[in-house]
């Protein structure tokens, strides 16, 4: 029973049955789940607890780090810093340690969340905005850095695979970091918030290139200063000591079901098995995008007839299937296909998307 001071829209979201899709934040697997209430059990001992300075924290932090390398094969020459902020203290922390005096960046514009990236950068220094599709860098001395969105949360667009450019690459990974090995010759920075991928809100890691560590201009927050934090261990202030814990469980349930080779591959099984049903649904559904681009992880359509979509989606929230509506910007419907999402989330949504097109009779006519 919620406690009676909770809002009572948090109880009721508490009891909601079936599956949520929402890109907002991604499910954590029930094993997981389970382990990190254990952990936050009150009393002495709980993890909510624990102190940041304790030989416990550091100990905690060293190992998700190790298996963060480890499951991403991240080169030596890469630190790895557990920041606050969100993915959008990114989008200013980088212009603010990369461009140096002088410097100027390319940012690729593929969708909603570059534009986030690119309308941050440019109140802190000179930004060229190229298209995403085919980048060609204009002539003279390369940028400092080019920054992309490798996976369009919002869009439903992904890279089919890191772009090879004469400058090094700071790629926003927030909504498919671990779904894929990384090209890390290419890439200069890359960052995620965590709460997709590997757990709860709170945590962004970013994987920089030591030799880009120590140019940040002189009134960089140090917060945000990349060599500031690199040399205290990502502790210059409290670190998400929760979120790191989450991610520590998370990257471990991860690393024993295959790790990154595993993840892709359910994710291209059930991106297919929901692709299947799409195709299956008599020309009801309309996908949008050449489908080399099309993003696995958040994969997004329109109904044919935009006027059935409120009916999809009421229909849908009626057989547990949540939290589909499209990113405002972009309308339609939107499924998010992280990790910690059930086998039986994606079975039912796959099975109502057959369903609902032998509906559509009774909706028009009603
Ligand atoms: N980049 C991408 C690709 C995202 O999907 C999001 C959040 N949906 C962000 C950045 C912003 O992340 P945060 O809310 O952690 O700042």
């Amino acid at each position: 029973m919620a406690s009676p001071s909770l809002p009572e829209s948090f109880a009721a979201w508490q009891r909601a049955p079936g599956y949520s899709f929402t890109a907002a934040a991604g499910p954590l697997p029930a094993e997981v789940a389970s382990e990190v209430a254990a952990a936050c059990r009150p009393g002495p001992g709980s993890l909510l607890g624990l102190p940041f300075t304790s030989p416990t924290f550091r100990a905690l932090q060293a190992e998700t780090e190790a298996c963060l390398r480890r499951l991403l094969a991240i080169p030596d020459r890469f630190r790895v810093l557990f920041l606050a902020g969100g993915a959008s203290a990114q989008f200013a922390a980088l212009p603010l340690n990369l461009l140096g005096e002088g410097g100027w960046a390319v940012y690729l514009d593929s969708g909603h969340w570059a534009r986030r990236a690119i309308a941050e950068a440019r109140r802190h220094g000179p930004v060229t905005v190229l298209p995403a599709a085919a980048p060609a860098l204009p002539p003279g001395p390369p940028p400092a850095y080019v920054h992309l969105t490798s996976n369009e949360t919002a869009d439903g667009l992904r890279y089919p695979e890191l772009p090879d450019l004469p400058a090094p690459l700071a790629a926003d990974m927030t909504s498919d970091l671990l779904t894929r090995p990384i090209a890390w010759q290419r890439v200069g920075v890359a960052y995620a918030a965590t709460q997709k991928l590997i757990g709860t809100p709170g945590l962004t890691l970013v994987v920089v290139r030591e030799d880009l560590l120590g140019r940040a201009r002189p009134p960089t927050p140090r917060v945000l200063d990349y060599r500031a934090q690199a040399e205290a261990d990502s502790r210059l202030s409290t670190p998400p000591v929760l979120p790191i814990f989450v991610a520590h469980r998370m990257l471990h349930w991860l690393e024993a079901r295959g790790g990154v080779a595993g993840v892709s591959r359910r994710l291209a099984e059930r991106s297919a098995h929901l692709e299947a049903a799409l195709a299956a649904g008599t020309g009801l559904y309309r996908r949008l995008g050449a489908p080399s681009l099309r993003s696995p992880v958040n994969p997004c359509f329109h109904l044919s007839d935009e006027g059935l979509t409120e009916a999809f989606l009421a229909a849908a929230e009626a057989a547990g299937l949540r939290d589909l509506r499209g990113h405002p910007q972009t309308g339609g419907v939107r499924v998010s296909l992280y990790p910690g999402l059930a086998e039986e989330a994606v079975a039912a949504l796959a099975a109502f998307l057959r369903a609902f097109p032998r509906c559509t009779h009774r909706v028009r006519a009603g």
